[in-house]
């Protein structure tokens, strides 16, 4: 998966979680089902029978009605599967109050997850138990962490949250305090000698430890004292290392400990990775439109327009950009017009449909059909013409220019267009 689609997927798992996560059923009665790869339907299929055994013995007729409504659409739309998907399934289902109480309806969601999933969950409760995809969201790559001092150094690699020490080795570096009797001067002979041998050795074991992993996609350094700066100025590191390196920090400790350290500062450092990433990528359209190159556009029709000639070739999108895409109907006939309006205008313009005739057959029949939001709209248009899309987060000032300057739409082109 190429790193340009990963802002987008996780975009949209994130919306789609967060959505989730604000429903709420009137009472115990919203079901989750996370289904890992390998399980058998059929073996699912039973599991949901028994819950709706159990679900009998529900006192209040409501709960047990919605409860059980649920089993079975969940029990539906599992047996639309011929076999779970080879990333594992998850099911959200249940009666969920859309207008006051008494006006529940069933809402299903199935997601098919990006990665696979490894729990199997059913879980009746309140709210949808999101949390396990949410865990997706977090960072899965695989990044390489060294923690150097003079004495020792740790290797170590974090897939995700899953770190595992790859080895440690000793420097075989005498301490600063010469033993008496020896040459101050040849003393200090032997200890250069020993540390270049010590720094020799450690980018040996990075090489055997770090270059077999395919898709490594960071290194962080870290180390108490200046032996890991002396050890990144030489020349020790494979190139391919070299250029991995996205951070070198301090830390109080050594061997496991200090790379401990190192992982508890992981999220910070990533974040700040994909900030850099972020502006660099915001930088290469500024570029582009300062100097009036014609390989830059932003602004939704513009962008739009682009999009249909296909010349985009990365679409920048912000995060802070809340505006949706309204399709109204008329449940008469066949009239349709889409809007865009700010997300928090959606329900007043809603009310105002109520009552007003279809320009079409004057029938008071118009209705809102799709709310969706612009970044997605955007999003797929771009996908149809192979563009590569960027959400790009307001958190730096490049992305907030973004948001504030260029309307949260702007494109790289591929080639100029014309008038
Ligand atoms: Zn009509």
């Amino acid at each position: 998966m190429s790193a340009k689609r990963t802002s987008l997927e996780k975009f949209r798992l994130k919306r789609a979680l967060e959505t989730l996560a604000r429903k709420e059923g009137r009472g115990t009665e919203l079901v989750s089902l996370y289904i890992p790869p390998g399980r058998q339907i059929s073996e699912v299929a039973a599991m949901l029978k028994q819950e709706y055994g159990t679900a009998s013995n529900i006192k209040s007729n409501t709960t047990r009605k919605n409860v059980q409504d649920a089993i079975v659409k969940v029990t539906q739309r599992l047996k639309l599967f011929k076999e779970v998907p080879e990333k594992g399934l998850v099911i959200f289902c249940g009666a969920i109050p859309q207008n006051g109480p008494g006006s529940e309806r069933i809402e299903t969601y199935v997601i098919t997850p990006p990665e696979p999933i490894h729990v199997y969950l059913y879980r009746c409760d309140a709210k949808f138990h999101v949390e396990h995809l949410q865990d997706l969201l977090k960072e899965k790559e695989t990044y390489g962490i060294i923690v150097i001092d003079s004495s020792a150094s740790t290797f170590a690699t974090l897939l995700g949250r899953r770190l595992e020490i790859a080895q440690e080795i000793t420097s075989g570096v005498p301490g600063k305090h010469r033993a008496g009797g020896q040459s101050a001067r040849r003393f200090e002979r032997l200890r250069e000698a020993r540390l270049s041998s010590y720094f020799k050795r450690i980018g040996q074991h990075a090489d055997e430890i770090f270059l077999s992993i395919p898709d490594l996609k960071g290194l962080i350094i870290g180390g108490p004292g200046p032996t890991k700066y002396d050890f990144e100025k030489g020349d020790h590191l494979n190139y391919q290392l070299k250029d991995k390196i996205i951070a070198t920090i301090d830390t109080a400790y050594v061997s496991e400990q200090g790379v401990e350290e190192v992982v508890e500062r992981a999220p910070e450092i990533l974040q700040r990775v994909r900030y850099v990433e972020e502006k660099r990528i915001m930088q290469e359209f500024l570029y582009e439109i300062g100097h009036d190159t014609g390989l830059a556009t932003y602004g939704e029709e513009e962008v739009k327009r682009s999009l249909e000639m296909g010349a985009v070739k990365t679409l920048l999108l912000s995060e802070g950009l809340e505006v949706v895409r309204v399709t109204v109907k008329c449940t008469a006939c066949d009239y349709v017009k889409q809007e865009t309006m700010k997300a928090q205008a959606v329900q007043s313009f809603e009310q105002s449909l109520s009552g007003q005739p279809c320009p079409k057959c004057t029938a008071p029949a118009l209705y809102i059909a799709e709310v969706k939001e612009l970044i997605e709209d955007l999003a797929e248009r771009a996908e149809q013409v192979a563009a590569n899309v960027e959400i790009i987060s307001t958190e730096t000032e490049e992305g907030q220019m973004l948001k504030n300057s260029f309307g949260g739409i702007a494109a790289t082109l591929r080639f100029k267009l014309s008038g």
